[in-house]
């Protein structure tokens, strides 16, 4: 922390701050400049938050923090870049690694609505190029009246989509107590934006070992979202993947407002892999091929989209989902982009 002294305090008052630094517990070093006077506090990292209550005092101007209050998640503990390792949980499962050379796509419906309609999904969006399958089971719905989610059946449906295809699954937990459950039948637990500040459910995935996919609240600055991943790394479990899913703002011609600056921002910031996912982000299934295409080219790890045999029929977010074929041109026309970035498919 430094604390920056206004250009009129006088010497009884930087005596003041400086003894108040002492009794804190931390050790005051004075910087005398042209115009003002500056402190820097040293000592343990921890704690040093309530630092900031110095702002109070006279002749303080501003109080602020030198390191990033995000340490595990910082490129700067751990400089090289994590790559997250996801495994399908069945015989002859395929293995996929996020954040390396590979651009990772992610693909499935919004909900599990039935076992034809996973099943099918799983294997269309395979054979269209996909590496994992999502779907939700439990559903974030903003109405209480709306498909809350298949629950536990969805997940067994996932699992025999899992078998079918070998794909790994990715399905969001809502809550701390599902964790366990979820756990048994995905192979990447979904944190999603309305619960990005659940710090029991992120402390709950943060004690098991099955990698994360964190999505951006839709009100999350890029550093409560990096403190949200770091919830997860405190409790033990390294294997967070961070996915930008679009923020709110004034515009209304997307759902979201998708905020692909993040994700270089969060590339300098962190070694955890970056997706982006261009349904929740735009609303619209026309805007999800551009927006997947600029992805690439913003530098993403990979991209998850929603992919529906039947989109007009969907039970939800029928209206961003791509059909089967509309996928598998994605992928065929997203190719070029990739190799221009350096990476495979
Ligand atoms: C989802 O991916 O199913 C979802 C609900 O997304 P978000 O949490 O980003 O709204
Ligand atoms: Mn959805």
């Amino acid at each position: 922390m430094i604390v920056v002294m206004k250009p009129s305090i006088t010497k009884e008052e930087l005596d003041a701050v400086v003894g108040r630094i002492k009794s804190m517990g931390y050790q005051p070093h004075v910087l005398y400049g042209v115009e003002r006077k500056v402190v820097a506090c040293i000592g343990d990292e921890r704690g040093k938050a309530r630092l900031q209550a110095l702002e109070t005092m006279a002749g303080v101007e501003t109080v602020m923090p030198i390191l990033r209050p995000y340490k595990l998640a910082s490129v700067i503990t751990h400089p090289a870049r994590s790559v997250v390792k996801v495994k399908a949980d069945v015989k002859n499962g395929l293995a996929v690694a996020v954040g390396g050379k590979k651009f990772i796509i992610i693909a499935g419906p919004c909900s599990v609505e039935s076992e034809e309609q996973i099943v099918e999904t799983a294997k269309a969006v395979k054979k269209a190029g996909a590496h994992m399958l999502r779907g939700g089971a439990y559903k974030p719905r903003t109405s209480p009246y709306a498909f809350q989610g298949m629950e536990e059946e969805g997940l067994k449906l996932l699992a025999l989509a899992r078998e079918e295809t070998g794909l790994p699954v990715v399905t969001e937990v809502m809550n701390p107590s599902d964790v366990p459950l979820v756990a048994k039948w995905a192979d990447v637990l979904q944190v999603g934006a309305r619960n990005i500040q659940n710090f029991a459910l992120l402390k709950a995935v943060g004690k098991i070992h099955k990698p994360v996919l964190l999505k951006r609240g839709m009100m999350s600055t890029i550093e409560e979202f990096l403190m949200s991943a770091e919830y997860i790394l405190s409790e033990g479990n390294p294997n967070v993947i961070l996915c930008e899913r679009g923020i709110r703002t004034f515009e209304k011609a997307t759902r979201n407002t998708l905020d692909l600056s993040a994700v270089p921002v969060l590339q300098m910031e962190t070694h955890l892999p970056v997706i982006v996912d261009p349904s929740h982000a735009t609303g619209h299934w026309q805007l999800v091929e551009p927006m997947s295409r600029a992805a690439v080219a913003a530098g993403a790890d990979g991209i998850m989209v929603e992919v529906h045999p039947h989109p007009e029929e969907a039970w939800s977010d029928g209206a961003q989902s791509l059909k089967p074929e509309t996928f598998r041109q994605l992928v065929k026309d997203l190719k070029p982009f990739v190799t221009a970035m350096k990476k495979t498919m």
